[in-house]
């Protein structure tokens, strides 16, 4: 299958907010720091990791709401990396974004027909005064997400949050995107709507052969909608692999530390709370593994040398010193999750 997004050791570094702010901070956020991976058509890769570990940046970045400081981006062959202008705006027919708080990205003065209309005007996909044309194509737009052509007319605080995010979703794909970014997108929802609106991502992407890249602290959530796994700790790519892979056999500690956690605390525990310890830090991060200070298997060549990102598998990549034989095991692998 064709590649749709290729990224290339991307990064986004930016000065630390915080302290005075006439003081200029000398202290460089390392948000999202090397990062290399693909998408291919019709594939689903999950990207999992605490709050702040730069997923989220990760996501802006690929369908370049921000501009990255380094590296690349290549969406369906193309070079957007740093593409303005009327180049951005075609990057948009290509990939689209929903986030976690439909509300917050709704117009909340504006009609869901109106929402979800905006992109079809914006693009120019109809002739300027087809009001029917677009019409049409929003009922079909809502019918697609499970809502009526009745939804249109309705304001967003008229709608529950399932829907609300369903007509996120709709304007996502009123430009038919190939590649769509789902930031957290059912985090906000009660037990049973994120059920419903996770079918109707699997659903979508079965009639339509989108890619998404899908970004979730939730591991049951990964588990469910990917086919690929991508762990992020502290700007970093930690695992990569296929999603029977990563969950059945994974190899970076930090991975089993977060399969063991979500084990223990269940799905609804919140992405803050995953682990014991200091959270994960970009702000000037340490040489070494970003993991060292929690790992429990850490020896001194953690904190002095950053491990590379290495194939362990058929398209299994891990970035630790245990891995490289660099490093032995303190506990046995026996203990790792089954
Ligand atoms: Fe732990 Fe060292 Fe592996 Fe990092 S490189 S995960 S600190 S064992
Ligand atoms: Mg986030």
């Amino acid at each position: 299958k064709n590649l749709i997004l290729e990224v290339v050791n991307l990064k986004k570094h930016f000065p630390a907010r915080g302290g005075n702010p006439l003081v200029r901070s000398e202290r460089t956020v390392k948000a999202v720091d090397g990062v290399s991976f693909d998408i291919r058509e019709g594939e689903v890769v999950a990207v999992v990791g605490e709050s702040g570990c730069g997923k989220s940046t990760l996501g802006r970045l690929v369908i370049r709401l921000i501009e990255p400081s380094s590296g690349g981006i290549r969406l369906s062959n193309e070079d957007v990396t740093h593409v303005q202008g009327e180049e951005l705006r075609s990057l948009r027919l290509k990939a689209q974004i929903v986030f976690q708080d439909p509300f917050g990205s709704l117009n909340p003065r504006m009609t869901v027909g109106a929402s979800i209309a905006y992109p079809l005007q914006v693009n120019r996909l109809f002739k300027r005064g087809d009001k029917e044309g677009v019409e049409q194509r929003v009922k079909e737009l809502l019918e697609r997400v499970g809502l009526n052509a009745a939804h249109a007319k309705r304001l967003p605080h008229e709608l529950s949050g399932g829907q609300r995010q369903r007509v996120g979703i709709a304007r996502a794909i009123a430009v038919n995107p190939k590649l769509l970014v789902l930031d957290e997108p059912v985090a906000a929802l009660d037990l049973s709507a994120q059920a419903r609106v996770l079918n109707l991502f699997k659903e979508l992407q079965r009639n339509t052969g989108m890619a998404y890249l899908f970004i979730t602290h939730d591991l049951s959530v990964a588990e469910y909608i990917a086919d690929r796994i991508l762990v992020m700790y502290a700007g970093k790519v930690m695992e990569l692999g296929p999603r029977g892979g990563v969950f059945k056999t994974p190899w970076h500690p930090y991975t089993e530390a977060l399969l063991a956690a979500a084990i223990l605390e269940g799905p609804s525990s919140s992405d803050a709370t995953i682990l014991d310890g200091d959270p994960p830090s970009t702000i000037d991060p340490p040489p070494g593994c970003r993991f060292n200070t929690r790992c429990p298997h850490a020896g001194p060549i953690c904190a002095a040398e950053e491990p590379a990102l290495v194939e362990v598998q058929d398209g299994h990549m891990v970035a630790c010193h245990l891995l490289t034989g660099k490093l032995q095991r303190r506990i046995p692998a026996s203990t790792r999750i089954p």
